[in-house]
């Protein structure tokens, strides 16, 4: 197999290697990889910002593809399945968390492209158990930013309840996927950007928001809640600012810069920030099927597997409408 590997942190480039072929152990499968999203988390991976990484490691965590080995003890899935592995690689199904529901907070999760090998590669080793079945039809690429921008916009979404205006901080991948849910919801949607991103504001207009505008700007009416994409502390207490009483305040990546200091009345009034981490495997269920559903549809650009550097540049430099997808040979 081919793979884009980081062999130690510190390193500012993957390096594509020659690996032998993966072998499934018990209760997992190869993929064979025909699409794998690039999402920010791979930066913050890369930058350092994650602790205790797999090293070296694949990145890589919103995979399509197609099933074509099966470890021992997997009932469920066939070879030539088409299925998408998520950043929820598996978790201990014992811990408190697992007992109750909150498998996203699991004490001994294994993490795709993070504690294990991801998906900026030609085959992949997952757990059957955290691979959703996806459509045979549409294109791999336009699936494939589903898997986590999708599925983890979609968390943070449900993290808002029934919000009806709903700002949006940075619109990337994330935001874009998640604009057109909560539309198909019937809620409104207020899109702030890095100030002076005309680019981005348009495409938030072009995908449904009523509104858009620089981050330190105040929205037209108050907001019933904000969501929170683009990993700059800053836009905390901006954002807390333009909620109404009683309103959240969505945090929904993984790694931030320092939230800075701010008065009290900007949380006061039963104001919420809140974080959401990982996903659940009924979130994955419950966002593909309504993805189908509503005909929610990707913006991608696409690379070569060898130009993994090339899509990570283009998404720390804020280049991308959408999201980047890498696409490995399909005939090697
Ligand atoms: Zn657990
Ligand atoms: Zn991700």
């Amino acid at each position: 197999m081919l793979g884009m590997v980081l062999r130690s942190i510190g390193e500012p480039l993957l390096v594509l290697e020659e690996l032998p072929d993966p072998i499934p152990g018990p209760g997992e499968i190869r993929i064979r990889i025909e699409a794998c999203g690039v999402c920010r988390t791979d930066l913050h991976l890369v930058d350092g910002e994650l602790p205790n990484p797999k090293l070296p490691v694949i990145p890589g965590h919103e995979i399509v593809g197609r099933i074509d080995a099966l470890g021992p003890n997997v009932p469920d899935l066939a070879i030539g399945t088409r299925v998408g592995i998520p950043w929820l690689g598996s978790t201990c199904g014992t811990c408190a968390y697992c007992a109750s529901g909150r498998e996203n907070l699991c004490d001994r999760p294994v993490f795709t492209g993070y504690t294990r090998d991801g998906g900026y590669a030609t085959s992949a080793i997952a757990n059957a158990r955290y691979a959703f079945p996806l459509e045979k039809k549409g294109s791999a690429a336009a699936l494939a930013p589903l898997l986590c921008a999708g599925l983890i916009g979609w968390r943070s979404l449900r993290f808002t309840g029934n919000a009806k205006v709903l700002g949006l901080y940075g619109f990337g991948a994330a935001a874009h996927i998640i604009a057109q849910a909560a539309r198909k919801q019937g809620r409104q949607i207020f899109a702030f950007t890095k100030p002076g991103d005309r680019a981005a504001q348009d495409f938030a207009l072009r995908l449904g928001a009523s509104w858009a505008g620089d981050s330190d700007e105040k929205p037209p009416e108050a907001l019933d809640a904000a969501i929170i994409y683009a990993p700059v502390g800053e836009l905390v207490p901006l954002a807390l600012g333009s909620v109404r009483k009683g309103g959240s305040v969505v945090c929904a990546g993984i790694h931030m810069s320092d939230i800075p200091s701010f008065p009290y009345r900007l949380l006061w009034q039963e104001r919420k920030i809140v974080s959401v981490a990982n996903l659940t495997r009924q979130d994955g269920t419950d966002f593909l099927a309504f993805a189908a559903q509503n005909g929610i549809e990707t913006r991608t650009k696409t690379y070569p597997l060898e130009q993994a550097n090339s899509a990570l540049a283009d998404l720390r430099a804020g280049r991308l409408e959408g999201a980047a997808v890498l696409i490995p040979p399909q005939d090697y």
